[in-house]
C-alpha cells in the first residue's frame, strides 16, 4: 500500500531525510484533517486520501502515524462498504493504537468497527465496540481532554442509538441519542449537532410524539442552515417533511421535499436525491394523486439502479407498486420482493408480501392473495425472531459489561480497603508504621527541596508511655488497650490537622510536625505531655496514672540524611527523657 516512489526518493537522498520527514509530518497532519471531513462527505475521495496517508507512513516510519493511517484507511474502506478489508485494517490499527495508548486512533477504530459490525448485522459485537468507546473516556491509560471525551461520548451514544433503533427498541435509541445530544451541545460541531437533533426527531416520530419530533427537527434545520451545512440540512428537511406528513400537513411537507431535492442535486448527494424523490412521491400518494407520484419514482428507479443503491431501489419498487393497479402493481411489487429476498432484507420482503396480498385481493385473486398473506406472516415472524435474537445478544453483552463493571468496583473497593487496613492501626485508628513511611518521605523531600535555610522546618517527635508494662500487669491487657486508645485520642486532639500522628509500635508514637521549628515544637509537645498526665485516668481504673516521655528533633539536612536517621535522633532524645526521670520532653 506504500508508494514506492516516495521510498526510493528517501533512499536515494539520505542527507535530505530530516527535512523530508518534517514535511511528511506536516503533510500527514493536513491529510488527517482533510480525511476526517471527506469521511463525512465523499467516500471515494476519503479512500484516495487514506491511501496517500499510507504512503506517507512509509516516509515517517513511526508506529503512531501507522496506527492513525490504519484507522483512517479502515474508516474510508468502511465508508465505501468494503467491509471485509475494512475490518482487518481497523482491527490491526486498534491493536497498534491500544499499545501506543493513542486515544484518537482508538476512537476512530472503535467507532468504525461499531458501525461496520452493525452494517454486517453483528449487533452484539457492535454494542461491544461502542461500550469500549465509552470505557475509553474513563480509562486512566488514555487521558483525554474534555473536548475529546465529549466527542467520544457523543460518537458512542450515537452508535448505540443506531443499533437500538435497528432492533426496534426506539425508547433505548432515544435515550442514547439524548445522551449524545448532551455531549454534542458542549462541542462546537453544528453539523453533527444538527444530525443529532434530527435523529431525536426520528425517534419521537416513531414513538408517535409528533410535536416533539417537529420541535427537534425545526432546531436541526435552522442550525444546519445557519452554518450552511448541506448534509445536515438535507437530513433535517427530509425528516421534518416526514413529520409533517405524519401530522397530516402535506402542504407544508411539499416545499421541504422540493428544497431537499434541489440541494441534494446541486451537491451531488445521490442518496439524498432519492429521499427527495421518495418524499414527493409519498406526498402525492397521500394526496390521492398516484399518477403525479410516478415521474419521481421513475427517476428514483434509474438513479438507484445506476448507483447500485439496493435498499433504495427496493423501496422505490414498493412505492411504485402503490401508485399502480392490477397486473402493473403486481409486477412492481414482485420486483421489490425479488430484490428484497435476494439481499436478505426481511423488512422490505414483509412490506412487499403484504402489498402483494392487497394487490391480488383487489384484483379478486383470492388464492394468490392468501398465499402472500401467509408468506407475509412467516416473514414477519422470521424478522421478529431475528430482531429478538439480536436484542437478546445485545442485552447479554450489556449485562456482561455491567457485571464486569460491578466486579471491578468491588475489587477496587476491596483493594483500597486492604490498602487502608495495611496503613492503619486497628486498635487506635492512627496511621501505623507503614502508613507513616510515605508521609515521612514526602515531608522530608519537601523540607529538603526547600533547602531549610529558606524552606519550612520539620520536627519529628517520638513518644513512649512510661512504665506501661506495669499498667498491663497491674490492671489487665484490656485496660492497657483502653489506655492506648485514649492516649491516641488525646494526641490526635492536641495536634494540628497538618501534623501526622502515628502509632509506631506497642506503646510508642511518632508525631510529624511540618512547618514547625524546634522552638515552636517543644512547648506544643510539653502541652501534649500535660494533657496525658492530666487526663482523668482514675475514672478508667481507680489509682491509674499515665505519663509519657517525649523526644523531639528538628530536621537538619546534613545531620539527618534519611528518615531513619531523623527517627533515631528523636528516639535518643526520648531515651534521654526516660533517663532523666520520665514524664518530660527532651529536645535536641
Ligand atoms: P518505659 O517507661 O521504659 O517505656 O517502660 P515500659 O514498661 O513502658 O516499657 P517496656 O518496653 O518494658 O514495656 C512496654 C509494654 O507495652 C510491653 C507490652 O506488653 C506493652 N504493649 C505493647 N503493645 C501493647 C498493646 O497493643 N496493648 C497492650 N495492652 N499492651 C501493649
Ligand atoms: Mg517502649
Ligand atoms: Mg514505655
Amino acid at each position: 500500500m506504500s508508494e514506492p516512489t516516495v521510498q526510493h526518493a528517501q533512499q536515494g537522498q539520505p542527507q535530505q531525510a530530516q527535512p523530508q520527514r518534517s514535511q511528511a509530518q506536516a503533510a500527514f497532519a493536513v491529510l488527517e484533517a482533510e480525511l476526517e471531513l471527506a469521511l463525512q462527505q465523499d467516500a471515494h475521495r476519503a479512500l484516495q486520501l487514506a491511501r496517500e496517508a499510507q504512503a506517507l507512513v512509509g516516509v515517517l516510519a513511526d508506529p503512531l502515524s501507522a496506527a492513525r493511517a490504519g484507522s483512517l484507511l479502515g474508516a474510508a474502506l468502511y465508508t465505501r462498504a468494503e467491509y471485509t478489508e475494512a475490518e482487518v485494517v481497523l482491527g490491526q490499527a486498534l491493536t497498534m493504537s491500544e499499545q501506543l495508548a493513542d486515544a484518537t486512533a482508538q476512537r476512530r477504530c472503535l467507532a468504525y468497527l461499531g458501525y461496520l459490525t452493525h452494517a454486517c448485522g453483528r449487533h452484539a459485537e457492535s454494542i461491544t465496540y461502542f461500550l469500549r468507546l465509552i470505557a475509553l473516556v474513563h480509562s486512566p491509560g488514555a487521558p483525554l481532554g474534555a473536548e475529546d471525551a465529549r466527542l467520544h461520548q457523543a460518537e458512542a451514544h450515537n452508535g448505540l442509538s443506531m443499533v437500538y433503533s435497528h432492533l426496534g427498541d426506539v425508547a433505548s435509541s432515544l435515550e442514547h441519542q439524548l445522551e449524545a445530544l448532551a455531549a454534542q451541545r458542549q462541542l462546537s460541531y453544528p453539523g453533527r449537532l444538527s444530525m443529532n437533533l434530527a435523529n431525536i426527531s426520528v425517534d419521537y416520530r416513531e414513538l408517535g410524539q409528533l410535536s416533539e419530533s417537529e420541535r427537534y427537527c425545526q432546531e436541526a434545520l435552522s442550525l444546519a442552515r445557519s452554518v450552511g451545512d448541506i448534509r445536515s440540512e438535507t437530513v433535517a428537511l427530509y425528516n421534518l417533511g416526514l413529520t409533517y406528513l405524519a401530522q397530516g400537513r402535506p402542504g407544508e411537507a411539499g416545499p421541504l421535499f422540493e428544497r431537499l431535492l434541489e440541494l441534494a442535486r446541486r451537491a451531488g448527494l445521490t442518496r439524498r436525491v432519492m429521499w427527495g424523490l421518495h418524499g414527493l412521491a409519498e406526498l402525492h400518494l397521500v394526496g390521492g394523486q398516484p399518477e403525479r407520484a410516478q415521474p419521481y419514482l421513475q427517476e428514483a428507479l434509474s438513479l438507484s439502479q445506476a448507483s447500485a443503491l439496493r435498499s433504495e431501489e427496493v423501496d422505490t419498487w414498493l412505492l411504485l407498486g402503490r401508485t399502480q393497479q392490477g397486473a402493473a402493481a403486481v409486477a412492481s411489487l414482485e420486483r421489490a420482493l425479488h430484490l428484497a429476498h435476494e439481499h436478505g432484507n426481511l423488512r422490505a420482503e414483509a412490506s412487499a408480501r403484504l402489498a402483494l396480498a392487497d394487490a391480488h385481493e383487489a384484483a379478486g385473486e383470492t388464492g394468490p392473495a392468501l398465499a402472500q398473506l401467509r408468506a407475509y406472516l412467516s416473514v414477519r415472524d422470521q424478522r421478529e425472531g431475528a430482531l429478538t435474537e439480536q436484542r437478546a445478544q445485545v442485552l447479554a453483552v450489556r449485562f456482561g459489561a455491567e457485571e464486569s463493571r460491578r466486579e471491578n468496583e468491588r475489587l477496587q473497593a476491596h483493594a483500597s480497603q486492604m490498602e487502608e487496613t495495611a496503613h492503619r492501626d486497628l486498635l487506635t485508628g492512627l496511621l501505623n508504621r507503614r502508613g507513616l513511611e510515605p508521609q515521612l518521605e514526602a515531608a522530608l523531600a519537601q523540607a529538603q527541596a526547600m533547602n531549610t535555610s529558606l524552606g519550612k522546618p520539620l520536627c519529628l517527635a517520638v513518644l513512649d508511655l512510661d512504665n506501661f508494662k506495669q499498667v498491663n500487669d497491674r490492671y489487665s491487657h484490656q485496660v492497657g488497650d483502653e489506655v492506648l486508645r485514649a492516649a491516641a485520642h488525646l494526641l490526635l486532639a492536641g495536634c494540628r490537622s497538618s501534623d501526622v500522628v502515628s502509632r509506631y509500635g506497642g506503646e510508642e508514637f511518632v508525631i510529624l510536625l511540618p512547618g514547625t521549628s524546634l522552638d515552636a515544637a517543644a512547648p506544643r509537645l510539653e502541652e501534649l505531655r500535660c494533657r496525658v498526665q492530666q487526663y482523668p485516668w482514675a475514672q478508667l481504673q481507680p489509682g491509674l496514672t499515665v505519663t509519657v516521655s517525649i523526644g523531639v528533633t528538628q530536621l537538619q539536612v546534613g545531620a539527618h540524611p534519611s528518615a531513619s536517621a531523623l527517627i533515631a535522633a528523636a528516639d535518643a532524645c526520648m531515651y534521654a527523657a526516660k533517663r532523666e526521670g520520665r514524664n518530660r520532653v527532651v529536645a535536641g
